[in-house]
């Protein structure tokens, strides 16, 4: 047999270092792809990727994830986490390497049954006739738990060495690790901000104001405001971001833009206020009384509020509102 390589969809947690270390103990070259979005960034499959020796490419899908997450064919799950279309986006991507560069196969670490909705054995059999790789996309920790792969039945593999897991159990996953000396894994965390309801409500907020503004037209940095500060709707064109803390106004700081308005209380602490893409005026003034309300100003008087918009700084005097009475402008799952 001569030189055969294989790409593996790498997410960097135990399931696909497993994936990844059976395929290579028959003698065949593993390289790893993940696929980056702001939702899911890459940290933890670079860190693992580097602890297995695995040649990783990152392949950013920000673009493709958001139109399918306004608009996904198999729904969402709790959150905006459109799972089975994130599954098969990805091994679509992946395919499409695979057969462009000369990969032999495919592989997951996916586990039957261990998400309820798309690792179900119908949900991986769906994903593996829609997306164009067929029976060349190998899940080596279900494998015999499904029916045979062209890797299998083309003899590249044999069905025999390869594992039968399935359910949420992760037992036997740390049995395997340890019986190949894997120590240092991730937990199995949720990485992904679509299954938070916190975030996703903002998410949501988002893509139905904003994009109504300017259709096509999210940046980077709107997803990255999202994982920040308390959020406010206070009208169609404006959405007013406070910073909780200290590293948050640092943060809105950096991620401020010349065309957003920028507010801060004048002589008392308090946080850093951003409304993006500037907003109007009713909202200019919600903003300063959110700027004053959660800052430690005197909440019986009026306080100044200094405004940077356009170019130009103003002031504003308002008054605090209860904590109660801001909460109905709050972007929250509630
Ligand atoms: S949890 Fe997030 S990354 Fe994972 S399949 Fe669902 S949407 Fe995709």
């Amino acid at each position: 047999m001569g030189h055969i390589k294989a790409l593996a969809i790498f997410s960097g947690g135990l399931d696909s270092i497993l994936a990844v270390e059976i395929i290579r103990k028959e003698g065949i070259e593993v390289d790893g792809v993940y696929f980056e979005t702001p939702f899911f960034p890459s940290y933890r499959a670079k860190e693992s990727a580097f602890q297995i020796g695995l040649n990783l490419r990152i392949v950013d899908i920000t673009k493709e994830m958001l139109s399918i997450i306004k608009k996904p064919r198999f729904g969402h799950g709790a959150g905006l986490n459109p799972c089975m279309d994130c599954h098969l986006l990805m091994c679509q991507k992946a395919c499409e390497i695979m057969k462009r560069e000369g990969y032999a196969f495919l592989i997951t670490g996916e586990v039957l049954g261990q998400r309820p909705f798309s690792q179900t054995k119908q949900a991986m059999l769906k994903i593996q006739r829609e997306c164009l790789c067929g029976d060349y996309l190998l899940r080596p920790l279900s494998a015999k738990c499904l029916p045979a792969t062209l890797p299998e039945s083309e003899g590249l593999i044999e069905r025999h060495k390869l594992l039968d897991f399935k359910g949420r159990s992760r037992k036997p996953q740390m049995k395997l690790a340890q019986k190949l000396g894997i120590k240092d894994y991730p937990t199995p965390a949720g990485g992904c901000l679509l299954t938070d309801l916190e975030f996703s409500a903002r998410l949501k907020d988002l893509l139905d104001f904003q994009l109504k503004a300017k259709p096509n037209d999210i940046q980077p940095r709107d997803l990255e405001l999202l994982k920040i500060g308390r959020h406010f709707r206070i009208n169609p064109q404006t959405k007013v971001v406070v910073g909780r803390n200290q590293k948050e106004n640092e943060l809105l700081k950096t991620l401020a833009l010349p065309e957003d308005a920028q507010l801060r209380v004048i002589s008392y602490p308090g946080p850093r206020v951003l409304i993006p893409y500037g907003g109007d005026l009713e909202g200019i003034k919600m903003a300063a009384v959110l700027a004053v309300s959660y800052s430690d100003a005197p909440k019986n008087r009026p306080v100044r509020v200094q405004v940077n918009y356009k170019g130009k700084f103003t002031e504003v005097q308002t008054s605090a509102l209860p904590k109660e009475s801001c909460k109905p402008f709050l972007i929250s799952k509630a």
